[in-house]
């Protein structure tokens, strides 16, 4: 007996030092299923002429806007293409903001030799912000570098047009805490002007780009304490000069129009598409981009190519004869830009329904070279699948780093606790273009389009096969 008691102590401890559910990877086999899974994606024109027939033949899609019909069109019949089991559309209440035509803006000051001068400026409304009138306004202009500046200024600025010198800093490692930083002023810089008086803000464009004066539009929030005054922002060589002049203690009047309103709320869409699972048909692994995109440009990497990766992951596994064991959700959600209502509807029903959500993936940064995806999830989970690393390695993602998801797959993180996670591709060139009219197909690259797929695919490969 005391030598049974003894033997079964000793396979105790024997077992203790296995890791956990170690043994149950396979990786010999998931490396033969990964290396298929790449000659399909890599060698496949589906996922990047899918997304030059959005860009081309739709373009821009702002909710509420007549592209945003047009896209929800082109998404069902590219879902059905890749061989979705059911493709069915959400329904969801979303704003209706229009830019209203061309915005308008100059600046003038008198030179050394007492002669007027002015200089036309490239400007973008700021998305949801409000209008001018047709008359426009001829304002001073004050200089502001940032929110410390402000509160020690505020007795300047009634009745002015505050100049956000916002500059997006080189130094962060990370580009999209650089966003974070500068987008700041984007974001509450109206209001934070609008409390002391101000009748108009122009900030720098949210961008490092020096090689274009592309303006870069996105979203403002307003402060519903404070007067909502218009603002937009200027395109970066603009935005240099006139800041100059104000450097130099010039005395600049800055006109800027701008016919921006909103109309009565639109019906639009998430239009999702279904891969059913063999096993747990009722579990959901959902994966996908936004379908909707800024005014002024085409949306190629924000977010054409987040919708073209997540439903080229239906088709690879399709294409591979694979069967997922949970049921694989491909959402094209609406309205992420200026309102975030299909994410936040998306989590709303899945709440109502008492779905189970196992995981949720976004391709949200671009459409560039993969790198690593950043997971919001337990620790001891993330640990556990970092174990996976080395089998994604060879085709570009090198980390699986702690924090990350998406705007859209947020809600449903926030309020079921779902599991979820962000692709991370190499943010270098994204901001160039982010928001602006340079977002265009020609911008994107087949194959880091389709190795982000690939990555994104066999992500959710290994999610669905091991759980988390
Ligand atoms: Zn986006």
């Amino acid at each position: 007996m005391i030598r049974i008691v003894w033997l079964l102590a000793l396979l105790v401890q024997v077992l203790s030092f296995i890791p956990a559910r170690a043994q149950s990877f396979d990786f010999q086999q998931d490396s033969i299923f990964f290396r298929k899974l790449a000659d399909d994606v890599l060698s496949s024109p589906a996922a990047y002429e899918s997304l030059r027939v959005l860009c081309k033949t739709i373009g821009p899609r702002l909710a509420g806007s007549p592209g945003m019909y047009k896209s929800e069109a082109w998404a069902e019949k590219a879902l059905q293409t890749a061989g979705a089991d059911k493709v069915w559309k959400q329904a969801v209440q979303v704003p209706h903001w229009d830019r209203g035509g061309k915005d308008e803006a100059w600046y003038q000051y008198t030179d050394a030799s007492g002669k007027k001068v002015k200089v036309v400026l490239d400007v973008l409304a700021l998305g949801n912000s409000m209008g001018t009138g047709k008359n426009g306004l001829l304002k001073k202009a004050v200089l502001i570098h940032d929110f410390e500046e402000l509160e020690k200024r505020k007795d300047e600025l009634k009745d002015v047009i505050v100049i956000f010198n916002n500059v997006f800093n080189p130094r962060n490692l990370s580009v999209g805490q650089s966003y974070g930083e500068s987008g700041a002023y984007r974001r509450s810089g109206p209001s934070r002007a609008a409390k002391y008086g101000a009748a108009a803000v122009l900030i720098r464009s949210v961008t490092a780009s020096a090689n274009d004066n592309h303006p870069h539009t996105g979203a403002l929030a307003y402060d519903t304490a404070y007067p909502k005054i218009p603002a937009a922002a200027m395109g970066l060589k603009d935005a240099d000069q006139l800041i100059a002049q104000l450097k130099a203690g010039k005395a600049v009047q800055v006109y800027y129009k701008s016919m921006a309103h909103f109309k009565p709320d639109a019906t639009g869409h998430n239009i999702i598409g279904e891969f059913t699972g063999s096993e747990f048909p009722d579990k959901f692994i959902t994966v996908g981009g936004h379908l909707d995109s800024w005014d002024p440009a085409e949306g190629a990497h924000d977010d054409g190519t987040g919708c073209v990766q997540s439903i080229e992951v239906i088709r690879a596994f399709k294409a591979m004869g694979y069967k997922p064991r949970h049921t694989i959700r491909v959402v094209l959600f609406a309205n992420e830009e200026n309102g975030l209502r299909g994410g936040s509807q998306y989590a709303k029903e899945a709440k109502t329904k008492n779905e189970q959500h196992v995981f949720a993936l976004e391709s949200d940064a671009g459409g560039f070279t993969p790198r690593s995806f950043g997971f919001t999830l337990e620790a001891a989970k993330l640990e556990r699948i970092r174990q996976w690393v080395p089998l994604f390695v060879p085709y570009g993602v090198y980390q699986f780093a702690n924090g990350g998801g998406g705007a859209d797959i947020g809600p449903l993180n926030r309020s079921l606790g779902t599991p979820v996670a962000g692709l991370s591709p190499d943010g270098s060139r994204y901001f160039d273009l982010h928001h602006a009219r340079n977002d265009v197909f020609e911008a994107v690259n087949k194959r880091e389009l389709d190795l982000g797929a690939l990555n994104m695919a066999l992500l959710i490969y290994m999610i669905d096969k091991y759980g988390l």
